[in-house]
């Protein structure tokens, strides 16, 4: 049968197909409702009759997230399913504003799947930033981090295969498997809060493995509402705040008329006159960062990382211990 809802070409060709992440994670758009135009055709509403030509559908969206006019976006909803280790999912369910249905380990026997960071991911404590990494750690380290997390793991899932083969309580069973373990759940989210959640998830702030869930999600959206993912690309994302001291500073720097915007020859501020202008050295620091030329990241999707739902289905369940498959 023949739908009468809008759907998106570029959407429908990935929908219910599962995006392999990290080891063993995924994440698969599973449905959608509403695109850019639907985000359109709600701000029309707000803005009352007669307004229907003031601006294009990519202006509008525009407008109304340089101003953060949300609730238009709101109207945009995603379903996906995910895998991704539990410390991964301790992060991503700080974001109150989605509806989640977790995998239940107590109803459930978990599938006995770990994240293993690759050699490139395994990195020493940053000096400069306490909740982050930085640098190659040595190959022998490594080395023994794979040899001591795979005893680990072995002894957990001995452990738990052997309380379920004793038909001790799933929900007992399962309180000593590690936060490596991967779980899996559903993730409804409209548009608004799904981009407040990849501004925070992309950011090379958040944890490298959460990123990658976050830039794998950054790709779909890509494809469900390509305007609204190009303005909160150039409005949220590479867009950098300033601070009424860090204006005044510029203003020191740059004469802006209605005509043009000039340097002021010769003009220059220190680190010093930072300072006295009232930035903390900190303050200085994110200052130099904002003005540094911006990237234009690109989520695009690797078709090739595409796996089918039997497939993925079926990898988990083999991953289910013993006779219970
Ligand atoms: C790099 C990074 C490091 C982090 N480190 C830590 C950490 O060390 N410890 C820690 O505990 N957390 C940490 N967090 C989690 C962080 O503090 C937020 O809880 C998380 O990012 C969710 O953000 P949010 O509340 O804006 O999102 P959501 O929960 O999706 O909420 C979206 C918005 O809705 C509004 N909102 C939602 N619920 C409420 C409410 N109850 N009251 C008022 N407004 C509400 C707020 O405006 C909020 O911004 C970290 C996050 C990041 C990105």
């Amino acid at each position: 049968m023949d739908t009468k809802r809008s759907t998106i070409p570029a959407a429908e060709e990935i929908l219910g197909k599962y995006y392999r992440v990290l080891d063993h994670g995924f994440v698969a758009l599973v449905d959608y409702m509403g695109s850019d135009e639907a985000v359109e055709q709600a701000a029309r509403v707000s803005y009352g009759a007669g307004t229907r030509k003031v601006s294009e559908t990519r202006g509008l969206i525009r407008y109304l997230r340089r101003h953060r006019h949300t609730t238009p976006s709101e109207m945009v909803e995603f379903k996906f399913h995910c895998a991704m280790p539990m410390f991964v999912a301790r992060q991503w369910i700080r974001h109150r504003t989605a509806s989640v249905n977790e995998l239940s380990a107590r109803y459930s026997l978990m599938p006995l799947l770990f994240y293993t960071p690759k050699a490139e991911q395994f990195e020493l404590q940053s000096r400069s930033n306490k909740q982050g990494r930085e640098g190659g750690a040595p190959a022998e380290v490594y080395r023994e981090a794979i040899e001591r997390w795979e005893r680990l793991r072995a002894d957990a899932s001995d452990t738990y295969r052997w309380m379920v083969e004793e038909d001790v309580a799933r929900e007992l069973a399962r309180i000593d498997l590690p936060v490596s373990m991967y779980t899996q759940w559903y993730w409804k989210v409209d548009l608004h809060n799904l981009l407040h959640f990849l501004s925070l998830r992309v950011d090379p702030r958040a944890q490298w493995e959460i990123q990658e869930f976050a830039r794998a999600i950054a790709g779909m959206v890509k494809r469900v509402a390509p305007l609204s993912y190009e303005a909160w690309v150039d409005y949220d994302l590479e867009a950098r705040p300033l601070t009424r001291a860090e204006r005044d500073i510029l203003s020191r720097l740059v004469d802006a008329s209605s005509e043009a915007i000039a340097a002021r020859g010769g003009a220059r501020v220190s680190k010093d006159d930072m300072k006295q202008a009232g930035l903390a050295p900190r303050e200085v620091r994110e200052l130099l960062e904002k003005l540094q030329a911006p990237a234009r990241p690109d989520f695009e999707l690797d078709l090739a990382r595409f796996r089918s739902a039997e497939e993925v289905s079926a990898e988990m369940y083999q991953a289910v211990p013993g006779d219970f498959q």
